[in-house]
């Protein structure tokens, strides 16, 4: 994947741009794509720094940013399964505390205050409710996660996911992650409908884009505060929901 500056992208389109014909089903990524999960661990993180004295030798910025990073690289080892969802928990507390020179705070209790705080600041990225809710009346819905079960879960609940979605998938009930495409194919079994009838929509590119057109979906990529992709192999591009309800019309 390359990533070009804006001018560029727009000149190289993948044929199927904007074709959105014969659609039979359609799954959603959860991750800030429906839900705004970015918001919700960068809050989260914003209150622990606020509990924990420990933490406050720099700003809460700081431990968002650390947390971040450490976070992202401990995703790619255990996508590749080398490490456990335990010890991912574990380590990228453990990580952030040392690079940030934190001594004294149990990872068990920040982890746990974490995913408390985390909880309270779940939000519904901006409109994607009413789309989402209004697709699922005119088509089968599913959705289709990276994460684990226990708190993927959760958010399902929380947002009556249930009463919308025909199926709710989270990776780690499967054995695999995006872009493998054996998710992609567990999903379109449950589906019952041919890959060039099921749409994903989702924000990575990588995950969800890449890995749903090389299993032959459609694809429809919310790429708000992303780097253009020369040659995205997305049918749809968008960055405001409105847009994908107008070309699912
Ligand atoms: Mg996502």
């Amino acid at each position: 994947m390359r990533k070009t500056p804006s001018p560029n992208s727009k000149g190289k389109q993948n044929s199927g741009r904007n074709d959105m014909s014969g659609i039979s089903f359609i799954y959603f990524d959860l991750d800030d794509t429906l839900i705004d999960h970015k918001k919700a661990q960068d809050r989260a993180l914003a209150d622990l720094w606020t509990r924990y004295p420990e933490l406050q030798s720099s700003g809460p910025e700081v431990l968002i940013s650390v947390y971040a990073g450490v976070n992202n690289k401990l995703w790619h080892v255990y996508r590749n399964s080398g490490i456990g969802q335990n010890e991912l928990k574990r380590i990228r507390f453990e990580k952030t505390f040392s690079e940030l020179g934190v001594r004294g705070l149990d990872w068990r209790e920040a982890e746990a205050a974490y995913m408390e705080f985390y909880q309270r600041h779940w939000e519904w990225i901006d409109d994607a409710r009413e789309v989402f809710t209004d697709l699922a009346k005119r088509y089968p819905v599913g959705v289709l996660t990276n994460g684990f079960n226990d708190i993927q879960k959760k958010k399902f609940e929380h947002f009556s996911l249930n009463r919308y979605a025909r199926e709710l998938i989270v990776s780690e009930q499967t054995g695999y992650l995006k872009p493998d495409p054996r998710i992609f194919q567990y999903a379109a079994d449950l589906a019952g409908y041919p890959p060039e009838s099921l749409l994903y929509v989702g924000d990575s590119h990588s995950s969800d884009i890449e890995g749903g057109s090389r299993s032959g979906w459609k694809t429809a990529w919310y790429a708000v505060d992303k780097e253009p992709v020369e040659d995205s192999p997305a049918n749809l591009i968008f960055t405001h929901f409105s847009e994908l309800k107008k070309a699912l019309t």
